[in-house]
């Protein structure tokens, strides 16, 4: 893993951490569709993604659990094209609470 620091001194690992989540049970605003073979996009969420919410199951299937996603929509411009993940922001008051500064 690349450590980046800021110029306050914290890594970048360690600002993200002061961010606040607020799950909303039951409700994910991203899902990955039913598929069998995950194309190669949606395969290397399980790397790109800067929060880590995919992950390849023991089947070869990409699963996402959205808590902690940042909203940066890299998920959603990387499968624009196959369109096997359904993306939503989340429901006003819920998802990430960022922490300026
Ligand atoms: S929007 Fe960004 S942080 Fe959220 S799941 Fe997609 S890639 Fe990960």
């Amino acid at each position: 893993m690349i450590e980046t620091t800021h110029a306050t001194g914290m890594k970048v690992e360690e600002k993200l951490f002061q961010n606040r989540y607020l799950v909303d049970a039951g409700r994910p605003h991203i899902k990955v569709l039913p598929h069998d073979k995950p194309s190669k996009a949606l395969l290397a969420l399980t790397h790109a993604c800067p929060a880590g919410c995919y992950a390849e199951n023991e089947r070869g299937q990409v699963e996402i659990t959205a808590d902690g996603c940042m909203e940066c929509g890299t998920c959603r411009i990387m499968t624009a094209k196959t369109g096997e993940i359904e993306w939503n922001y989340p429901r006003g008051g819920f998802g990430i609470l960022y922490k300026f500064g």
